[in-house]
């Protein structure tokens, strides 16, 4: 069965693709944190990092940079930005299929809550 986010990568659940390739697809975060909260995602699911092996790590590199490209693309590259990974309960985590949120436009705090 797909997930949520295959599903959004297959066009299955709409979403605004702002970048999309073999191995990843980017898109708004439904519940922005953020003026500009964007979530980056594998096409084939690893559910969490504490779940990925070095087989993810061509994969997991890729969606890193792929972060950063999408961030000069929306044009917060030099005001900066967090790129964020949830795993697990007490990391927040609510959808089980790996995904980097690309969180900026405003001043971000630290720590987070
Ligand atoms: P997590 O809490 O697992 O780190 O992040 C999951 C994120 O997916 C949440 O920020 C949530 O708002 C977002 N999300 C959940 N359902 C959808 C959806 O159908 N479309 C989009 N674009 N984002 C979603």
């Amino acid at each position: 069965m797909k997930t949520l986010f295959q599903k959004i990568y297959d066009g299955e659940i709409p979403a605004d693709i702002i970048h999309r390739d073999e191995l990843c697809c980017a898109f708004p975060d439904i519940s922005p944190q953020a003026p500009t909260h964007i979530l980056i995602t594998p096409r084939h699911p690893i559910p969490r990092i504490g779940g990925a092996t070095s087989d993810d790590s061509a994969t997991l590199g890729h969606l890193l940079l792929v972060a950063a490209e999408v961030a000069r693309k929306v044009g917060i590259e030099e005001s900066g930005y967090r790129l964020v990974i949830n795993n697990g309960p007490h990391g927040g985590e609510t959808v089980p299929h790996l995904h980097v949120h690309l969180l900026g436009g405003r001043q971000l705090t630290w720590p987070p809550g």
